[in-house]
């Protein structure tokens, strides 16, 4: 049988960089969940999409073709054939990815295509429910956490090179409104399922989270 590594927690808590990591270590697939709900949202943007009208919503998930191409452990994702990787980062996506990611018809739509990619093969899944709704019999689920000014901290020196005008301020006031509504919504909130392990990682390096996380994997 396959293997499942689910890691969840809240915004900007080093989900990413520990699930490549781990994934890169053991071979496995990694699979960045929220670049689905981001590139989903770039679509919604782009084309005014109204996400009060169901019919719109439906009609819009049809039309959007998501593909990764993860050669090297990176997130790289295909929106209808066009890459979006950096775009989907950019301020207006992050600020509305919580809404879009709050409607029932894309989290089922989502779900279904992650459920897809991991019934088969090993890979390491980062999210806010892949413990809890979309891989609830992983073998292996982390819940991560750290202090949100020092996941601030680190979202602004990451976003230096791409997004050079976004300020300190601006980036902690969305991670802590994607907190929010991420465990505030009604489909599927963020939160740690009854057997996921916590990592909180205020303190300790990536180094140290990547050897925590493989002694999970492979006690
Ligand atoms: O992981 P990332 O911060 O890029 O995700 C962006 C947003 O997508 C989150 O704030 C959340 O609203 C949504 N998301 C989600 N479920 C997931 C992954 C992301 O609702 N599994």
């Amino acid at each position: 049988k396959n293997i499942v590594v689910a890691i969840d927690g809240y915004s900007s808590c080093g989900k990413s960089t520990l699930a490549k990591a781990l994934a890169k270590k053991l071979h496995f697939i990694y699979v960045d969940s929220g670049a689905m709900y981001r590139a989903v949202t770039l679509y919604f943007l782009r084309n005014n999409v109204d996400i009060n009208n169901t019919d719109e919503v439906a009609e819009a998930l049809k039309n959007i073709h998501l593909n990764f191409h993860s050669r090297d452990y990176q997130t790289h994702i295909t929106l209808n054939d066009e890459e979006v990787s950096d775009e989907i980062r950019l301020m207006p996506v992050s600020t509305m990815v919580s809404p879009v990611s709050a409607i029932r018809e894309v989290r089922k739509e989502m779900v279904a295509q992650q459920q897809r990619m991991g019934k088969s093969k090993n890979i390491v899944m980062d999210g806010r429910d892949i413990g809890t709704t979309v891989f609830p019999n992983a073998q292996v689920k982390l819940f991560m956490t750290a202090d949100p000014k020092v996941r601030a901290e680190r979202r602004y020196k990451e976003l230096q090179s791409t997004n050079p005008d976004v300020t300190l301020e601006e980036i902690f006031e969305n991670i802590a409104h994607r907190d929010y509504s991420d465990t505030t919504r009604k489909e599927s909130p963020l939160m740690r399922a009854a057997d996921a392990i916590i990592l909180d990682n205020t303190n300790i390096t990536p180094e140290e989270q990547l050897a925590f996380a493989l002694a999970k994997v492979e006690p």
